[in-house]
């Protein structure tokens, strides 16, 4: 039972974390969050909402700089000022803008933006529990091990989301008429911004894989779709 408890305890502390951040990441994006209105976003929402038999796709902007988009665990969809921003100075197309609605949404569809606030705070659970059971066995680099596996699978699970949500866009954006190939200018354009403005990726970069294997991955799904005879 007393070796048991830690456990225990850490998965416990794992949840609260959870609901706790789940919450505060709700209230930050309400207070910070409007409906997008901008016509021809909405109208290219609209194409994909029809594409996916729903009424509507509901996108919000989310009153921050840095150039991103996400979807929030409740399954609402972000693109924030700043990226809105890029649009309105025709830096990025609304076709471009949404294939990041197209991607986010696959995250929400796909069940990764829930599971990703489970992640995050069973990340800390799990890295607590380990290091104990590592620390019995291999005092002083058990945590250290601990540490080093739970980035590694964490790293691993959430590249291998981002490549889903790509392939759901990629489909999502070619059912719906737009095609990927602004899905592919995006990523270059995203990539030619962090080279001249010195190094600093955008936020939706970071958090993702290196630009020429989505585009790699992408460019394969769309020669393997156009190989299919058309029914
Ligand atoms: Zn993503």
């Amino acid at each position: 039972m007393f070796k048991v408890l830690p456990i225990l305890l850490a998965v416990l502390y794992g949840f609260v974390m959870y609901r706790f951040s789940v919450w505060r990441t709700g209230r930050e994006l309400d207070e910070k969050s409007t409906e997008l209105a901008d016509p021809r976003l909405v109208a290219m929402s609209k194409q994909m909402a029809k594409a996916l038999d729903l009424p509507r796709i509901k996108v919000h902007i989310y009153e921050i700089e840095p150039v991103n988009g996400l979807a929030a665990p409740d399954g609402r969809i972000f693109i924030t000022r700043g990226f809105y921003n890029k649009f309105r100075a025709g830096e990025v197309s609304a076709e471009e803008l949404a294939s990041v609605i197209a991607h986010e949404l696959g995250h929400v569809a796909l069940g990764h933006s829930r599971r990703r606030m489970i992640d995050f705070s069973g990340q800390n659970a799990m890295r607590a529990a380990l290091g104990m059971i590592l620390s019995r066995f291999i005092p002083g680099v058990g945590v250290w091990i601990a540490n080093m596996l739970t980035s590694m699978l964490a790293a691993k699970l959430s590249r291998a989301d981002e490549y889903e949500a790509d392939a759901y866009a990629a489909a999502l954006l070619t059912k719906a008429g737009i095609g990927i190939a602004p899905q592919i200018s995006l990523f270059e354009k995203l990539d030619a911004l962090t080279n001249a403005g010195g190094g600093r990726p955008p936020a939706w970069l970071m958090s993702h894989p290196r630009t020429e294997d989505r585009v790699k991955a992408l460019t394969t799904l769309q020669s393997k779709w156009d190989a299919k005879p058309k029914v």
